[in-house]
């Protein structure tokens, strides 16, 4: 199982009134309420992340590694979208994930505050939770990430 993880908007709710708060890494705190439901996702289903945030070939692996450690998060494995030298649409890079790298029956849910990801192909987007970018991820979000990712699993069971 897949979370395809964006981070501004997601892990890092965009105040526009408030200066953002920057971890010894030099890299964004993570809103508390969103690396719960996070990791409430990760823990119950026990998916992998797959980073889609532009931040995403600022760093590699095991620096991404330490940046989710550091904020509490507990991920198996953490891969990410190659970068995006061309500057596609978030659409268009899980559009070209989807058709060269997703593997058929692999559970994913996809979690963005991009809206344009309204316009993906159905079965695509039947996948997406969408935050509000000032919002970030939630516990209850996080629920409906987690019904995406069990209920299909049950389905092929
Ligand atoms: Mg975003």
């Amino acid at each position: 199982m897949l979370i395809l993880l964006d981070i501004d908007g997601v892990m890092v709710p965009a105040n526009s009134w408030k200066k953002p708060e920057f971890h010894d890494d030099g890299f964004p705190m993570f809103d508390s309420r969103s690396v719960r439901a996070l990791q409430k996702i990760i823990s119950e289903t026990g998916a992998s992340l797959l980073l889609t945030t532009s931040h995403k070939s600022k760093y590699n692996i095991a620096q991404w590694r330490n940046i989710f450690k550091s904020r509490g998060i507990k991920a198996k494995h953490i891969h990410r979208l190659s970068s995006n030298s061309l500057h596609s649409s978030r659409k268009d890079e899980i559009l070209d994930w989807y058709m060269a790298k997703h593997i058929p029956n692999e559970e994913f849910v996809i979690i963005d505050d991009d809206k344009l990801l309204n316009g993906l192909p159905t079965n695509i987007k039947n996948n997406l939770v969408l935050t509000s970018s000032s919002v970030g991820l939630t516990d209850e979000l996080a629920e409906n990430a987690i019904s995406i990712l069990k209920n299909r699993a049950y389905n092929y069971a």
